[in-house]
């Protein structure tokens, strides 16, 4: 007898994490869907200049700002029941899993959210099996959905695997860089494939999904049949883009596993989930199994996903907005052998 997963049209949500990574193209989409959009935001924020600004130009768009940190159960109570929130989408990091056992408590508690998104926006973690230090973070996770599903609260779990962008083993935000422009580095034999999402689609379909009496319950995988490529074709797109050939530098299933024993904390984190989609496959060994599974396309099969040559277009346009960038692509011979992007044409 829990609250009513039945959300209204117009029913507040309440974001935490807008600063980061995938918190911001959740909160962009948010705000763009016209919902009341709140957005718990830490008090340390105001010393990062980027943060900052980030918090400016989401209230510039209407988003409203809460000050105070998730685990403070007094706080969200208050924040819940006054603010009337009936959806919660958490996009903490890493570092912070943990800390949404106590949210996930206050929500409980309150009784009054309707739906609850926690920190998942990659992998189905209960069937990927990466290694350390990776599978830390999925146990991390598995503990946080056992407790929402124990405490009775109607959730949503978004995989969405991987971000649109070029998958460093490194790197854990890929898509705040450009692919390579030296040498690409291949996984295994480069022939296992991965879906790429755009960061801007996982907020679009994250805002289709969390009010959608369907999904309640669910895990909603993002498998967009035109962004399944494995690294050897997604080098081959990249050096159309940019007409050159760059050479392909193997890194083996031990490299990866040797990268992700080092324990270099987040980037051995990143090589054990790249061991997990590049040579385990991850992402494609297992089929969606209804009911608990759903796909995003077969929900909204009307609305389109940004392709990865449309994603990877968007790098070539930083690149050649990028002078010091763009000649030390182009071999610092002032030549722009980078072949430009096709105008963009309206829809
Ligand atoms: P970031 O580290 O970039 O951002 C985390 C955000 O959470 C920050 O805004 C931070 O606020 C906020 N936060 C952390 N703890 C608290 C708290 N106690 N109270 C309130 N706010 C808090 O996270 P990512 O975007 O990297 O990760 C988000 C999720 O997405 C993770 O589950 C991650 O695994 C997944 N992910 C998926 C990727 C993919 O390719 N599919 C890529 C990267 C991440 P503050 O500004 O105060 O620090």
């Amino acid at each position: 007898n829990g609250p009513s997963p039945h959300v209204s049209k117009d029913g507040p949500v309440l974001i935490i994490g807008s600063t980061g990574f995938i918190g911001r193209f959740v909160t962009e989409s948010c705000l763009d869907s016209g919902r009341p959009t709140y957005l718990l935001v830490r008090p340390g924020v105001t010393s990062c200049h980027f943060k900052s600004a980030v918090i400016k130009s989401f209230e510039e768009k209407g988003a409203i700002t809460v000050h105070g940190s998730m685990d403070d159960g007094d706080l969200m109570e208050k924040v819940f029941r006054e603010l009337k929130i009936e959806i919660v989408i958490s996009a903490v990091g890493g570092k912070n899993i943990l800390d949404q056992l106590k949210l996930v408590e206050t929500i409980k508690v309150t009784g009054t959210v309707k739906r609850f998104l926690p920190s998942e926006f990659g992998h189905d973690i209960d069937r990927a099996d990466p290694v350390e230090p990776g599978l830390t973070m999925y146990a991390e996770k598995r503990k946080v959905r056992r407790a929402i599903e124990k405490a009775g609260i109607p959730y949503t779990y978004i995989c969405c695997n991987s971000i649109a962008a070029w998958p460093y083993h490194d790197n854990t935000h890929p898509a705040d860089v450009l692919p390579p422009l030296d040498c690409f580095h291949i996984y295994g034999d480069g022939s296992v494939k991965a879906y790429f999402v755009a960061g801007t689609d996982i907020g679009k379909f994250t805002m289709k999904s969390m009010d959608d009496i369907r999904t309640v319950n669910k895990s909603v995988h993002f498998r967009p049949p035109s962004n399944l490529l494995n690294i050897n074709e997604l080098a081959t797109l990249w050096e159309q883009k940019i007409g050159r050939t760059l050479p392909r530098v193997t890194i083996t299933e031990n490299d990866l596993l040797d990268a992700a024993r080092e324990m270099r904390i987040p980037e051995s984190i990143v090589a054990s989930f790249t061991h997990d989609i590049f040579i385990n496959g991850c992402q494609i060994n297992f089929s969606i199994e209804e009911p608990e599974d759903l796909d995003v396309s077969s929900l909204y099969p009307d609305a389109r996903f940004r392709t990865i040559d449309e994603c990877f277009n968007d790098f070539l346009l930083k690149l050649v907005e990028n002078p010091k960038v763009l000649k030390q692509a182009s071999g610092n011979n002032n030549n722009n052998g980078i072949i430009m992007p096709a105008p963009k044409q309206e829809a």
